[in-house]
């Protein structure tokens, strides 16, 4: 299997399965967590994960608190909250926190999919500069 490139963390597992197969079938390597705990595991195992697919309502620790976590230990990784009716304030809460974007739920697979290749984007073109500045860096310190 190649390197997952997507985490998709929701605590309802038939929504989980279904969603990873239409979504490696549009070409992205999903892997899952079905809790906030299970998602940061996932992350430390698995560093080719770009961007984070997250449900806000999970029960034990919520979609919020997920995501603070996530970027305080990766701050590169893109999140995209997945939001009901009742939660949208919670995924404008989410916005302002660092995701990358919101989804309500039910979502569209096309927009899923466009969102979580924006975030990628995002983050690969993110990689690139700070790989550029590394490089500069080291250019400065032996003398070119
Ligand atoms: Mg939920």
């Amino acid at each position: 299997m190649a390197k997952p490139d997507t985490l998709l963390v929701d605590d309802e597992v038939p929504f989980v399965e279904t969603m990873i197969k239409r979504l490696d079938k549009r070409g992205l390597n999903v892997i899952s967590a079905h809790s906030g705990a299970d998602a940061l595991t996932q992350l430390d195992r698995h560093a080719s994960v770009d961007t984070v697919i997250l449900d806000v309502k999970m029960p034990g620790m919520d979609g919020l608190e997920t995501l603070k976590e996530i970027k305080k230990r990766h701050p590169l990784k893109e999140v995209i909250m997945l939001t009901g009716h009742a939660t949208v304030e919670t995924a404008i809460e989410g916005m302002k926190l660092g995701a990358f974007d919101y989804l309500m739920k039910p979502c569209e697979l096309d927009v899923l999919m466009a969102k979580v290749r924006e975030a990628a984007k995002k983050k690969h073109d993110h990689d690139l500069k700070i790989e550029q500045a590394r490089i500069d860096k080291l250019m400065l310190t032996r003398g070119y």
